[in-house]
């Protein structure tokens, strides 16, 4: 037999509601029985109609007392009294079918209803109520006497024939659901089984409440949520084993005397976070084992030093190095920062751009591929295949949130097995990072270099403010200080929105008279891009006037005030990326939020900006707001939208199953041939999303 019967052959189902099954993505016997309720309802107390009680939702039982159309409001309503010793109820219906309705209401025949209760007149009604003919029903009753499932609405097919095929397959299939979680991880974690968890989320007995089943607290769904974790974290967890192979390179930290003179040539010492990471590194650059380490560290944290710690260190080993940067402007700044702290060091390095010119490409590119370049800066440019190396021995990603699993892959491809250090400074909730970095090694770097003063952040929304806020600027660039003025482009093409910024900087332009005000967008190309940016880090632009792209990573220590046009169009973490641009020097720094509309939920979300610094913390209220999701891009992330588990809600269940995994994999738990069998066969199947996502 079949084990996996496609829809339509289900009983009850045929053709024609196999096509609506398919549009839910229900197409064969395994997702029927992971079509789940979204709610249940309690109908399993029968009570007398004169205790009913309006504004619930009741069960009632009574006999049919009158059947009638009548004139409401100038529309037909089919109406039926019934009644039991208590009282009187109508039963309303606006759509009917008037033979088939006279037919079903026989007066004198006993009707069991369950709905809202609302009033007209003074009798209880119920509007379009749910009813069963109660002589016919027998014990196997789907939709009354118990806790009945509500499903996702399938248009043109009733919860009760819903609920009827879904009993029926489950009776007859549920055999074929066999088990597939190792005895043992089920006892450690004291989980239901698969075939029971299936059946008592859609069919519940008694032994659960209606609250846990509505909260998806049950022990059935929370055997299906670690399951979904599980199998994810699985593949996370034999990937991570995989890539423990013995094969990385070794950099010796006394390779030359190059960390000597790079830790003796900076301007300042590091912070005991940086000490602690550039430890965490070099340990991993001499284990053997390729590095992967994800480098988290709030915006201003301080993290290119570390990475360039690193970069120095696979140099004197005689290796090559990759910095790869999402922006130009980023790319620029990096090769400025790593020119300064390598001054009078034996390290030559050079920066690679789309727009490169043709001469000066060849040159880099030869020397690239001969050795004589330690380090190459670029961004998506470095992926290209005529980027060839002699011997990378490390990449570096910086803010890789804007780069794609496959992307780190291609760079990845270009040296023999490199170590790689990934860095973001978007802070991760943690629930996050063990799903979607979960294969990674973390580092983080709480602690803030010395000498910083919080920013402060203000919000507006009202036009009469504007005025004050003009003055407060004009004040700040009076006192020799600069100031960023970032309008939302959510789109870099959308002409609209790009005239919308180009008619506010000629505004702002007029107001601050006497001022360079200068214009920063993404169609602001190569050179005179790079003109404007040193023209603002020197000094010589009061006002930059930009588009999100000085969004990430852009350092300029004189640069005080961050005025944000339309604030409520931005995320949480973006705010906070963006607030990290300022508040970088000595002075005290401000975040202007002026918001144009704002809903009750805008301003919940910018009033936090308002109360806390931490990006962590930032971080985990984007995550609530947001999911995971919106935060991260899905699609870049790798990461799979679970079904009903969530990285918000589910916190425990995920750490839980992460643990489970992790032991699986590396032997902790013990598992028998048919155990492990059984695991990596289900793996293939069910997680095969997750698994080829991730690459296993
Ligand atoms: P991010 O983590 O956002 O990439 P950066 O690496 O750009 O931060 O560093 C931000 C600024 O802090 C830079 O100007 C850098 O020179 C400075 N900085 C980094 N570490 C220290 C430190 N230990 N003490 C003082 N200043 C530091
Ligand atoms: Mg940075």
């Amino acid at each position: 037999m079949d084990t996996n019967p496609s829809i339509q052959y289900i009983k009850g189902v045929g053709p024609g509601r196999s096509r609506l099954f398919e549009r839910k993505g229900v197409t064969d016997l395994v997702s029927l029985v992971h079509f789940f309720p979204v709610r249940y309802e309690d109908r399993r107390r029968i009570i007398g109609i004169g205790s009913v009680r309006y504004g619930r939702k009741e069960v009632v039982v009574g006999e049919v007392y009158r059947a009638s159309i009548k004139k409401a409001r100038g529309r037909s309503i089919f109406e039926v009294i019934i009644r039991d010793d208590t009282g009187y109820l109508a039963l309303v219906w606006f759509h009917f079918e008037y033979a088939y309705m006279v037919k079903r209401f026989r007066s004198g025949s006993r009707i069991l209803a369950y709905g809202d209760i609302g009033s007209f007149g003074n009798m209880p009604r119920m509007i379009h109520p749910d009813i069963e003919e109660f002589d016919r029903t027998g014990d196997d009753t789907l939709s009354f006497g118990r806790i009945v499932p509500v499903y996702p609405a399938l248009e043109g097919m009733s919860q009760r024939i819903v609920r009827k095929i879904m009993k029926v397959a489950l009776d007859t299939h549920v055999g074929t659901l066999s088990e597939y979680l190792p005895e043992a991880v089920r006892r450690l974690y004291t989980l239901p089984g698969f075939s029971e968890s299936i059946y008592g989320l859609h069919f519940p007995g008694d032994e659960v409440s209606v609250e846990a089943l509505n909260q998806q607290t049950s022990p059935f769904h929370r055997r299906i949520k670690f399951d979904e974790f599980f199998f994810f974290e699985m593949a996370l967890a034999i990937k991570k084993r995989q890539s423990r192979h013995r094969d990385g390179i070794v950099f010796s930290p006394s390779a030359s005397g190059m960390m000597d003179a790079f830790e003796k040539g900076l301007p300042f010492s590091l912070t005991d976070d940086q000490r602690r990471v550039v430890g965490e590194i070099s340990g991993d650059l001499a284990s053997g084992y390729p590095m992967n380490r994800l480098l988290q560290g709030d915006v201003g944290s301080g993290k290119t030093v570390v990475a360039l710690y690193a970069a120095v260190l696979a140099i004197g080993n005689h290796y090559q190095v990759a910095f790869m940067a999402p922006t130009e402007i980023l790319a620029e700044q990096h090769l400025r920062t790593i020119g300064s702290l390598t001054r009078g060091m034996q390290v030559r390095s050079a920066l690679l751009k789309s727009d490169t010119k043709p001469a000066e490409r060849k040159r880099i590119l030869g020397e690239l591929s001969d050795g004589t370049l330690g380090l190459i800066v670029g961004t998506h440019a470095l992926l290209q295949p005529e980027v060839r190396f002699r011997n990378c021995g490390l990449i570096v990603i910086d803010e890789q949130h804007r780069f794609g699993v496959v992307q780190r892959m291609e760079l990845k491809k270009k040296g023999n097995n490199p170590h790689m250090l990934i860095m973001t400074a978007t802070p991760i909730p943690r629930t996050l990072s063990m799903t979607a970095y979960g294969d990674l090694d973390i580092s983080i770097i709480r602690q803030m270099p010395p000498h910083r003063k919080q920013v402060r952040t203000l919000l507006f929304y009202r036009k009469a403010q504007r005025q004050g806020i003009y003055d407060l600027l004009r004040q700040e660039m009076q006192k020799g200080r600069q100031v960023y003025v970032v309008y939302p482009l959510i789109e870099e093409s959308d002409a609209i929105e790009l005239l919308a910024a180009t008619k506010m900087y000629e505004e702002l332009k007029r107001e601050f008279y006497g001022f360079r005000v200068e214009l920063l967008h993404g169609k602001v190309r190569g050179e005179e891009r790079e003109q404007r940016m040193a023209d603002f880090k020197e000094g010589r632009i009061s006002m930059l006037v930009a588009t999100t792209v000085i969004e990430v990573g852009v350092d300029v220590p004189n640069a005080t005030v961050m005025f944000i046009e339309h604030a409520e169009r931005f995320g949480l973490s973006q705010l906070h990326q963006l607030r990290g641009r300022v508040g970088r020097g000595a002075e005290q720094s401000l975040c202007i939020l002026y918001a144009h509309s704002l809903t009750a939920e805008a301003h919940k979300r910018l009033d936090a900006m308002v109360r806390t610094s931490d990006g962590f913390r930032i971080a985990e209220m984007d995550l609530e707001i947001r999911g995971p999701g919106e935060m991260l891009g899905i699609k870049q992330s790798g990461m799979p939208d679970f079904r009903m588990a969530s990285i918000v809600r589910d916190i425990d269940i995920l750490k839980t199953a992460r643990d489970a995994a992790f032991d699986v994999v590396n032997g902790v738990v013990a598992l028998d041939r048919s155990d492990k069998l059984m695991l990596y066969h289900h793996l293939r199947g069910y997680g095969s999303r997750a698994v080829s996502l991730i690459g296993v």
